[in-house]
């Protein structure tokens, strides 16, 4: 049952989606919801196509095939600022900030593109209390911050216009330990505050934590949609490349069996 069915609002759904880059098929019958104030977790081994299904979900990828919609409203093929207005936010992988202009002038510049905001000083105090760390250096230079800080800060400058959805690619790529923890408290805030999410994330047990829905891609399919306990229950095996020797059976013969008849050619 769709989330209109049960009643629920739905903040993104993807549906029946297929795309590539060129004539390199990465996305092959996609469908997934995100329900308004929910997180989803999307994971899966490196190359799969978590990235792919999140620059869709942003309007940055358009599909060769299905549907896009956003609160309900078809956005398949519309540029992406069409779906920043709509509410979608993009947290790109790494650190998107301007080095040598201040904290809150970071900030206070996320509204260039957003004239319909009209409370920007408000919003950016209400970051502040989402991420302390930033209103203490406020003043600081952003180049001037650790790696954990900058990573906070592209958060933050995506987080102050306030959407209802965060797509966020990765964002514990490269942090230590502690301040991957940090990340997901915050997140966890965010989402308690109403935004949803749909968090593209190689770290499973931040991510099956946080998340109310899991998705597995593999291979550009969605392998597995559900609760996190059930996909924490499924083999590893799900999560690691094809070709990979502890990878499914229905991926590679164990070693040394003869094969009955050739395996039919990859369609990707
Ligand atoms: P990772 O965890 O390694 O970032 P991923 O699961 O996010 O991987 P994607 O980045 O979505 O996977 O990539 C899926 C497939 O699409 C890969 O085979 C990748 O090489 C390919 N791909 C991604 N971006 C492009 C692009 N701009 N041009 C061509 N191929 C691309």
């Amino acid at each position: 049952m769709n989330s209109a069915a049960a009643g629920l609002a739905s903040v993104l759904e993807l549906e029946h989606v297929d795309a590539a880059y060129g004539s390199f098929r990465a996305l092959f019958d996609v469908s997934l919801e995100v329900e308004a104030g929910s997180a989803v977790a999307l994971v899966g081994a490196n190359g799969a196509g978590k990235s792919s299904v999140a620059r869709v979900a942003s309007g940055l990828v358009v599909p060769t095939a299905g549907r896009v919609l956003v609160a309900g409203q078809d956005l398949t093929g519309a540029p992406a600022h069409r779906f920043a207005r709509a509410g979608i936010a993009h947290a790109p992988e790494g650190r998107a900030v301007f080095a040598t202009l201040t904290v809150e002038d970071n900030l206070l510049l996320a509204f260039r593109n957003a004239p319909e905001i009209t409370d920007a000083r408000a919003s950016v105090a209400e970051a502040f209390d989402l991420f302390p760390r930033l209103g203490e250096r406020r003043g600081q230079l952003a180049g001037t911050l650790s790696g954990g800080e900058q990573r906070m800060l592209t958060l933050a400058r995506v987080l102050v216009l306030r959407p209802r959805l965060l797509v966020a690619d990765e964002l514990s790529l490269g942090l230590a330990p502690l301040v991957t923890a940090e990340v997901y408290q915050t997140l966890r805030r965010v989402r308690d505050a109403g935004c949803a999410l749909l968090i593209v994330e190689q770290h499973l047990d931040h991510a099956l934590e946080l998340a109310d829905e899991v998705v597995v891609i593999r291979k550009g399919e969605v392998g597995f949609r559900g609760a996190p306990q059930d996909a924490a229950a499924l083999s590893q095996s799900i999560l690691l490349p094809s070709g990979h020797p502890a990878a499914t059976d229905t991926d590679t013969e164990p070693a040394g069996s003869p094969a009955a008849e050739p395996p039919p050619p990859e369609v990707n």
